[in-house]
């Protein structure tokens, strides 16, 4: 007999359609394919998960929800801070965690991976042939490329070496009617037809399910001198910022605010000075003498916006360390309660504006907003904070979302660089987007997606 779910569609098609053990629908195991990082309260439940193993089974799996209806949120390793992977009621789950190949051509410098790889696994088989695939968001040992590719991801190096976007020549996706489709491929020039590629980059599940990667990769850069920068408050820093962006070049600018370094140094104790209000590190891996030649530019930037001490290093063991201390952010603010997580992103001179409208509206709100930030993008990433189970607090902090992504736009941003609108923003998108790029946009859905069956509730 056909077990059905809330809407009667017919699971034992879906199983006789997929190999042994790819569906589940026990309670016990859908839980954990329910929510994301963001753990939205509101979280669905699933009707069934699938676990595919090859883009086969995931058209298989599109085709059968497209057959019967049923909403699908494609799924990596739920890793999103934008609710963008969080279940709906009677949904399917398509997980790609089972698809993890990874092959390397060293002739195209090309990488041909399937969606469920980490993006660290693509990092270590490139490294083994002397190449790099540099997009590295602080997920990057726990993300997948499907999920990266999805959302655009970018990370720290992205200042010199662009986002994940940059690196994408092909792709197969499977659309909402179960058909597969292959865009681009291995060759960096192709102009052939409208450049549907793009457009199947940072849609966050909403146009298609990503079933195989080509990513570019390039030759692993030359080793990094380091420089760290102490200042009295972020507003300096950011001007230090500022002022490099028409000196130097550096492969990572990163800002964290005295918050930060507090709840960093309260996490895991890195000898970083309580004292200071915000604190850059900035990278060189320029060639030879010319990354001495920027460490110094840098330096000279942060003098001259009134830093109360400048170090640089040569040796990459010790830039690593305060790598580490950025990477450690994340945890350390999560340790502090829950978090609601931005990712405005600003022209690079509205950053010291911003900085400081950050820190009105955390007085506004009463909320704790330490703020962490891939300065160099003028990215930035306020963690609104506030104690687990205050109602009260969750609402000031809420307010306090909301009046973030006005600062965002206010100064000629974005409400998200990185992380995606998701479930968390769609309700700034259309202040941002306007009346006619809003219709734009659902007119391209709708005729990619008439059933209205992927990632409903992502974007709007
Ligand atoms: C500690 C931490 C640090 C982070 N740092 C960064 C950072 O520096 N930069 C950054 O950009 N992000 C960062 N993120 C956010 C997150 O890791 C990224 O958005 C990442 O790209 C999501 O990958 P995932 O595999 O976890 O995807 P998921 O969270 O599973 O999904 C993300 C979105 O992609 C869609 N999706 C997933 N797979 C597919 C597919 N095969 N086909 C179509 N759609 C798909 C989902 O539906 C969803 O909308 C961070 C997250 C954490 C927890």
């Amino acid at each position: 007999m056909a077990s059905a779910g809330t809407d009667g569609a017919p699971v034992d098609a879906l199983r006789a359609a997929l190999p042994p053990g790819a569906v589940l629908t026990d309670p016990a195991s859908t839980e954990a394919y329910r929510h994301d990082w963001t753990r939205l309260p509101d979280a669905g439940f699933p009707l069934a998960v699938v676990r595919a193993g090859s883009a086969e089974d995931v058209r298989a799996a599109v085709a059968w929800a497209a057959e019967h209806r049923v909403p699908v949120v494609p799924r990596g390793a739920g890793t999103s801070l934008a609710g963008g992977a969080t279940a709906v009621d009677g949904c399917l789950v398509l997980s790609t965690e089972r698809m993890t190949g990874v092959e390397i051509d060293p002739a195209t410098r090309t990488a041909v991976v399937e969606p469920g790889a980490l993006n660290a696994a693509v990092k270590d088989a490139a490294a083994a042939h002397g190449l790099w695939y540099p997009p590295d968001p602080g997920s990057f040992r726990i993300s997948t490329i499907g999920g990266n590719v999805a959302t655009d991801a970018g990370g720290i190096c992205c200042v010199k070496y662009g986002v994940t976007r940059d690196y994408v020549l092909g792709l197969d996706v499977v659309l909402a009617d179960g058909r597969l489709v292959s865009l681009g491929g291995r060759t960096v020039k192709d102009v052939a037809g409208l450049p549907l590629l793009e457009l199947f980059v940072g849609n966050e599940g909403t146009l298609g399910v990503i079933t195989r990667v080509v990513l570019r990769l390039i030759p692993l850069p030359s080793p990094a001198a380091t420089l760290v920068a102490y200042f009295d408050g972020p507003r300096d820093a950011a001007r230090a910022v500022v002022a490099m962006g028409a000196r130097v070049r550096p492969s990572m600018l990163e800002l964290m605010d005295s918050a930060v370094i507090d709840a960093v140094e309260a996490f895991s104790p890195m000898g970083l000075d309580r004292d200071a209000g915000a604190l850059l590190i900035g990278q060189s891996d320029a060639p030879g003498a010319a990354r001495s030649v920027e460490v110094a530019g840098m330096a000279e930037c942060c003098e001259q916006a009134g830093a109360r001490s400048v170090f640089a290093t040569d040796d990459p063991a010790e830039g690593d360390l305060f790598l580490e201390a950025r990477r450690a952010a994340g945890p350390a603010i999560s340790a502090r309660g829950s978090v609601l997580a931005e990712d405005i992103c600003v022209p690079v001179d509205q950053l010291p504006t911003a900085m400081e409208r950050i820190e009105a509206v955390a007085r506004e709100h009463r909320t704790e907003i330490p703020v962490v930030a891939h300065a160099g993008d003028g990215n930035l990433h306020p963690a609104l904070v506030f104690p687990p189970g205050d109602a009260d607090a969750r609402r000031r902090a809420e307010e306090a979302f909301a009046a973030i992504l006005r600062v965002a736009l206010e100064c000629g941003g974005t409400i998200t660089g990185e992380h995606g609108v998701g479930r968390t923003k769609r309700a700034a998108l259309p202040a941002q987007l306007g009346e006619d790029v809003m219709e734009l946009g659902q007119r391209v859905r709708g005729a990619l997606d008439p059933l209205g069956i992927l990632n409903p509730g992502v974007l709007w």
